[in-house]
């Protein structure tokens, strides 16, 4: 069993960054208004994620590492409309077959808190404010294999940070800051979706972007779309969101990048920030462990609507 759980560590823990994406995507679908991500080495000696979200009860602390086992949702129906970050019960459990992990956690309305080591098992009362905190130390310590491939500590570092980025840009609402070896290295606080997209991306590049608004029956496109001189903006400034969770998504990039292509044609790198709503029974988010492929029933009418987004949007004259 520890060796199916290291293997399926292997698909949903490549890198700190990973653990990062996972830990946060918790304390979001807890409820969290404020995340604090805690990092040393890059995050390879310890990722510590702090929330104010509901915590978990004393009860349910083991539960929480075990496999597949998700509060989040209760029948394979529920699939079809899942409204979290997490379903698949996956995480925690793949986390801490080849880390030292703890949860630490006080439920709302409770008066103490409980800490759990997943190593030996044990469960102790302890003390923190409502929330959770999860600590998870010397990532790969056990497959020096695997820890092998990790890069400089600041390229982990890089990674965590774009991690909470994507994190960031699809909620405004919440306050997000990162340490690393004790010093305060990005902090966004809670803003309107203008004043994030400004906080994350720069102020300069905002100025030199448009508004992406287009509706194409149930599916809606909206969000920003950049314009800066392509010798100015980076590479990797491309953010997308289905249902308010980040993908990777060849439809997507494909799409923007032809509307890049027929209004700017190839003058300008494309930077963007957009949000795809659609019925989410029209979008298999299990594809992938990781969560960050996702498959459109309907790709054709995905990629228009994309498409035709920018389009207007960058042809529009600037305002
Ligand atoms: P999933 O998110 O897919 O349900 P995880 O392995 O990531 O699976 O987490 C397992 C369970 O632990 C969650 O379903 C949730 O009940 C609980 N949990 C994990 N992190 C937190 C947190 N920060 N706050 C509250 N509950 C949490
Ligand atoms: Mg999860």
């Amino acid at each position: 069993d520890e060796l199916i759980s290291q293997i399926a560590a292997g698909e949903v823990v490549e890198r700190p960054a990973s653990v990062v994406r996972e830990l946060v995507d918790n304390a979001l679908d807890a409820g969290a208004a404020q995340v604090t991500v805690r990092l040393l080495a890059g995050g390879v000696r310890l990722i510590s994620v702090e929330d104010d979200g509901a915590g978990i009860e004393r009860e349910q602390l083991p539960l929480a590492l075990r496999r597949h086992a998700t509060s989040k949702i209760g029948s394979l129906a529920d699939l079809e409309s899942v409204g979290t970050m997490g379903f698949r019960g996956e995480a925690l459990a793949a986390i801490a077959s080849v880390s030292e992990l703890s949860i630490l956690s006080r439920p709302a309305g409770q008066s103490s808190a409980f800490l759990l080591h997943a190593g030996s098992g044990e469960l102790r009362p302890a003390a923190r404010a409502t929330g959770t905190t999860v600590e998870v130390k010397e990532l790969f310590f056990s497959t020096p294999a695997r820890r092998k491939f990790l890069k400089t500590d600041a390229t982990e570092l890089a990674h965590c940070i774009e991690a909470v980025r994507r994190h960031a840009l699809a909620r405004p609402d919440v306050g997000f800051a990162i340490w690393h070896e004790g010093k305060l290295v990005e902090q966004w606080r809670p803003a309107t979706r203008e004043q994030r997209l400004a906080d994350v991306l720069g102020q300069e590049l905002l100025e030199q972007s448009v508004a992406v608004e287009y509706s194409a029956g149930p599916l809606r496109v909206w969000g920003r779309a950049g314009v800066p001189d392509a010798a100015r903006s980076r590479a990797d400034q491309q953010f997308a969101y289905v249902n308010g969770r980040f993908v990777r998504d060849k439809v997507l990039s494909h799409a923007a990048r032809s509307a890049y292509e027929d209004v700017l044609h190839g003058q300008r790198q494309p930077v963007y920030a957009i949000y795809l709503e659609i019925d989410p029974a029209r979008v298999d988010v299990n594809v992938h462990p990781t969560k960050i492929e996702v498959r459109f029933r309907d790709s054709r009418e995905v990629h228009q609507a994309v498409r035709h987004a920018l389009e207007n949007a960058l042809a529009a004259p600037r305002a």
